[in-house]
């Protein structure tokens, strides 16, 4: 293979992009023209970037070690480098696929959409950025729930997804959660939630900001029924979502190198007027001061999650089988 036959999709970065880009076409270059070339910012949670004449699909850069990465290998290794073991952003349903066995997933609610109820507009209407994410990613909202079999366990699962919307929580996300943690209290089941999230969902104002107060509300009943609940959060997991059900797990457990945090490190900067430490909001920072209990490697998560679970079921024998 040639060596320029490859494409170069770096994650998170600046791409050139003038073939069927997502959004708003731009006017297409003149022939031959470089002035007209421009930089197009991706949208949040877009992991591509393409390169004219160029099949896509074929390599990753890692952002981190700037290897190019195989796409078969990035996927059959979860979406890891094999080189640097930097983590990158998973799909909801590849990472439900990496834990629960085969076939033993029963999704819940897996209709229920959002609703504009605040007719909000903006740059654009909240209504018109539903139905992209819906088109793009392939998913009703930025939460898949369900149960299934992690090893010999039952539990119930709920991950989230940050290409939808930046992985915020809206009333869907906050209405599907709490129903499956109910559902847990009632069967008796583990709970694991696996959190990647902006924060509330803005374009719902007050409704999203509720959905807070009552994913807890019904956490509170499944802690009093002495059922475990493990909180997984990945990167990243920031604000109304890290403020409410991401962070009261009996068990709170990270991706390495995730950034987990409640504002941004800028406004945190700007209002104390402080430097902030070196790796500020990292998995590593918060494990060394005690706010997480873990981090786990994406490739060691199922063995984790099963091994946590038997600990922690060991007088349950509801959880098992
Ligand atoms: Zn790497």
């Amino acid at each position: 293979m040639s060596t320029t036959s490859f494409t170069k999709k770096t994650l998170g970065s600046l791409g050139f992009d003038t073939v069927e880009p997502a959004v708003t076409p731009p006017p297409p270059p003149a022939p031959g023209s470089t002035a007209t070339s421009f930089a197009k910012k991706p949208k949040v949670g877009s992991t591509k970037s393409r390169k004219r004449e160029i099949p896509e699909g074929l390599w990753t850069k890692c952002p981190k070690c700037s290897t190019m990465v195989f796409d078969k290998e990035l996927d059959e290794n979860l979406k890891v480098c094999p080189k640097c073991a930097h983590h990158f952003p998973i799909g909801a349903r590849e990472r439900i696929h990496s834990l629960v066995e085969t076939c033993t997933f029963e999704e819940s609610d897996a209709d229920m959409t959002s609703v504009d109820i605040l007719g909000f507009k903006g740059v654009g209407s909240y209504a018109s950025k539903l139905e992209s994410h819906k088109k793009n990613t392939g998913l009703k909202d930025a939460v898949i729930t369900g149960i299934g079999k992690i090893g010999e366990h039952r539990v119930a699962l709920g991950v989230m997804d940050f290409s939808f919307l930046g992985g915020s929580m809206g009333s869907v996300v906050g209405e599907k959660l709490t129903r499956l943690i109910e559902k847990a209290t009632e069967k008796n089941l583990p709970l694991i939630i696996i959190s990647t999230s902006g924060g509330a969902r803005m374009y719902e104002g007050m409704f999203s900001l509720m959905q807070m107060a009552k994913t807890c509300g019904a956490l509170a009943y499944h802690a009093e029924a002495k059922l475990p609940y493990i909180s997984v959060l990945t990167h990243p997991t920031t604000a109304g979502v890290m403020a409410s059900y991401a962070s009261v797990g009996d068990l709170i457990i990270a991706e390495p190198q995730a950034m987990i945090g409640f504002a941004g490190p800028r406004v945190i900067k700007d209002t104390t007027q402080a430097d902030l430490p070196p790796g500020f909001q990292t998995a590593e920072f918060l494990l060394d001061r005690g706010l997480i209990d873990a981090i786990v490697s994406r490739k060691d998560m199922k063995q984790q999650l099963i091994d946590y679970i038997s600990f922690m079921t060991v007088n349950r024998t509801a959880a098992v089988g």
